[in-house]
């Protein structure tokens, strides 16, 4: 029975005595989905609390840590994800933080055993005797059986750049997703919804309504100068900026203000 006490994507848990209420009421099976690094504004729930009740109620814990997960390779960052070992299983997206092709998303679970749901034989891919023979069967990995070979490019980055390139990407966009939001907080005209938790900065124009920050964000877009994401916070609408490109330089982001400036005159 799939467990859903925030809406979806939308919310990270910060009181988790909703969930302990539900887990005590709910009939098992139970498997609670936690997030680390929620879409709309990064923010990462509070595992351990959470992996407490789940082992306290006995239910499973899965963690969608697509967008923060490899905070785990900053030694800068990897303390908000303190808890993520303790899930069942995991997925982690090497798109987003990482730069790989969509196609690499991973789930990962701490025994191979876990994966056994996965496994099918069928005699033209892999016969048992072939299997037995040592020949490889990726049925039992993967859903799917039809794949480019994604694992080569994500192989090549791991090589090329190895954990310490990969991580210092990573730091530089967190940086500078803090350096756009202290941009946004001093500025009179704009203000910030917190401080970044990964690389995501909600924002708004003072004064506005959620008609201006909508038309805003699309006016933006309809002139092809910038695409700006919108999340729903707090009760009102924010603008989003998700910093994923570790080639954004600051003064691109001076651009970005100033052309936000150029369109909230009221
Ligand atoms: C991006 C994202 C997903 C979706 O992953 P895809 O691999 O793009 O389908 C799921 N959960 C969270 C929290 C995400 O940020």
């Amino acid at each position: 029975l799939p467990l859903s006490i925030r809406r979806q994507r939308q919310m990270c848990i910060r009181d988790s005595a909703p969930l302990a209420d539900a887990l005590a009421t709910t009939p098992g099976p139970t498997l609670v989905t936690a997030t680390a690094g929620t879409t709309d504004a990064g923010l990462i729930d509070p595992l351990p609390a959470i992996a407490d009740l789940c082992d306290h109620h006995g239910a499973d814990l899965h963690i969608d840590a697509a967008y923060g997960g490899l905070l785990a390779l900053s030694p800068h960052h990897r303390h908000k994800l303190t808890g993520l070992g303790r899930a069942h299983s995991l997925t982690i997206d090497l798109h987003k933080l990482g730069w790989q092709p969509v196609a690499a998303g991973l789930l990962t679970v701490p025994d191979t055993a876990l994966l056994a749901p996965l496994a099918h034989q069928a005699d033209y891919l892999n016969a048992t005797d072939d299997t037995e023979a040592g020949l490889p069967d990726l049925l039992g990995r993967s859903l799917r059986t039809t794949r480019r070979p994604d694992a080569l490019k994500i192989a090549t980055t791991l090589r090329s750049l190895g954990r310490d390139g990969l991580t210092h990407l990573i730091d530089h966009t967190c940086k500078l997703a803090h350096h756009l939001a202290r941009l946004l907080d001093a500025h009179p005209r704009f203000e910030l919804h917190a401080p970044p938790t990964i690389s995501t900065v909600l924002f708004r124009p003072t004064h506005a309504t959620d008609d201006d920050v909508a038309t805003l964000r699309r006016t933006l877009l309809h002139q092809g100068r910038a695409v700006l994401g919108r999340t729903h916070a707090d009760g009102r609408l924010w603008l989003k900026a998700t910093l994923l490109n570790p080639h954004t330089t600051a003064g691109d982001l001076d651009t970005l203000i100033a052309l936000l400036e150029g369109s909230t005159h009221r």
